[in-house]
């Protein structure tokens, strides 16, 4: 033991004396280790956590750059990144510097006070952005947050005299009742209607249909919501000129113009945003921008960028709020992810792996695979079958994480900081898989 003494504060009246030990001096907590294997720990899930999303696949105990390990040892090639999180990878040393530095200063503060930490990442974000003067940020915790701050904001545009919100078939915005009420997926929605009104989903890519939806009635719509890449769609990039003439019809009509970037942005397709492709955003300025997943490279945070003193100004005082937005630790995360992606300059790997990736996939010349498709590293693989369950389940048992995100597509979504040389057991795997696979074939 320690001869240094216990710390004690002073507890409110009518409560005992809180006390606290000093750094180092803690007894061993019972938080869970690496010990168990991952029968048991599967065994504990099923009876302790609620069964929202199926049966876990496996459970990780650590992980290291683009691999983690599970509690039996098994190590995998992590190409999913948490569904395009972990853009650092695992365990990155200066993100975990950042946070631990971060945490032991100043873990939180209420939103009656601000921190640097918030105002510089508030700033960066405006400045990655391009977002023009009098542009304002929000920070949530969330992409399903930040969906919802912006429905908000777009509820708010016109004093509620345009009801109307466009949305596209196959978009995913998140699981909160506004977000949800934006997202297309039947199986989502039905079971919580009824959902926030107005919605309106048009078809996927189709200009004509745009251009219908705002030939009548085009002055009663506040917003259409678009992802530049639909991610949980498979990875479906907007047609050329779409955003362009979304921009077009959108400022004609008076709408606010809302890109969803919260999976293909924060340099997850090689530029900070998706729509800043020329052949995705064909130059448009968005209205609202919404960003999380990537951001704080595995610590949760997420955020809307508003353009412009008039948008930025739509939520007022009292408007929004939240308890951990703009904390300062999940702040200082992704001022950290974005520094570290700047210093190492991982847009331009992003951008070169992910080309190189594609193209070695691609000449694998496997028949089985129909089209390879993605930006950066935003990757599908696109099967001739409704296989990519049974693929991703023999990739997993090879050791490598994968996404089925439809039922013909494998979504990848690697750390930036992968390597050509880590990748290859992947492209070798789906090189090798037989023609017309069935679950025995390919495990
Ligand atoms: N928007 C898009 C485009 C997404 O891909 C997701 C999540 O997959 C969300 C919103 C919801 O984000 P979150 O799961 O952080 O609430």
């Amino acid at each position: 033991m320690s001869s240094t003494p216990d710390v004690t504060v002073t507890a409110p009246a009518g409560g005992g004396a809180a006390r606290h030990r000093a750094p180092g001096t803690e007894d061993a907590l019972p938080l869970p280790t690496g010990a168990g294997s991952v029968a048991e720990w599967t065994q504990r899930y099923t009876h302790a956590v609620m069964d929202t999303f199926g049966a876990p696949q496996r459970v990780l105990v650590r992980g290291e750059g683009p691999y983690v390990w599970d509690a039996d040892g098994t190590r995998y090639l992590d190409l999913l990144g948490g569904i395009a999180v972990n853009s650092l990878g695992h365990a990155h040393p200066t993100l975990t510097a950042a946070i631990s530095a971060q945490l032991g200063t100043l873990g939180h503060i209420s939103n009656f006070f601000t921190s640097p930490a918030q105002v510089a990442l508030s700033e960066r974000l405006l400045a990655l952005a391009d977002a023009p003067a009098g542009s304002r940020v929000f920070l949530t915790n969330s992409g399903t947050e930040a969906n919802e701050a912006a429905l908000k904001l777009t509820r708010r545009h016109s004093d509620g005299a345009r009801p109307r919100v466009l949305a596209l078939e196959g978009a995913f915005h998140g699981r909160t009742m506004g977000a949800l009420s934006l997202t297309h997926k039947a199986a989502y929605r039905e079971p919580f209607e009824p959902l926030p009104a107005g919605v309106e989903f048009l078809p996927f890519g189709d200009t004509d249909a745009l251009r219908a939806a705002f030939a009548d009635d085009g002055e009663k719509v506040a917003a259409l919501f678009v992802e530049p890449v639909q991610g949980e769609a498979g990875v479906r990039a907007l047609p050329d000129g779409y955003l362009a003439l979304a921009r077009e019809l959108t400022t004609a009509h008076g709408a606010l113009l809302v890109l969803d970037e919260v999976q293909s942005g924060m340099g997850r397709t090689g530029r900070w945003f998706a729509h800043q492709h020329p052949h995705i955003g064909g130059g448009v300025r968005p209205d609202v921008v919404t960003v999380a997943k990537g951001l704080g490279g595995g610590f949760p945070v997420g955020g809307l960028i508003a353009y412009g003193p008039q948008v930025a100004g739509l939520l007022g005082r009292g408007q929004h709020g939240t308890t951990f937005g703009g904390n300062p630790v999940a702040s200082v995360a992704a001022l950290a992810t974005i520094g570290v992606i700047e210093r190492d300059g991982l847009l331009a790997h992003v951008t070169d792996l992910g080309e190189r990736l594609r193209e070695r996939l691609r000449s694998t010349g496997n028949p089985l695979v129909r089209e390879v498709r993605g930006e950066g590293l935003l990757i599908a693989v696109e099967l001739t079958g409704p296989v990519a369950a049974t693929v991703a389940a023999a990739a997993l048992e090879a050791g490598i994480v994968v996404n089925p995100c439809t039922p013909t597509t494998l979504r990848l979504a690697p750390p930036f900081v992968l390597t050509d040389e880590q990748v290859q057991p992947f492209v070798d795997l789906i090189a090798a898989l037989p023609a017309v696979p069935t679950t025995e074939e390919i495990a």
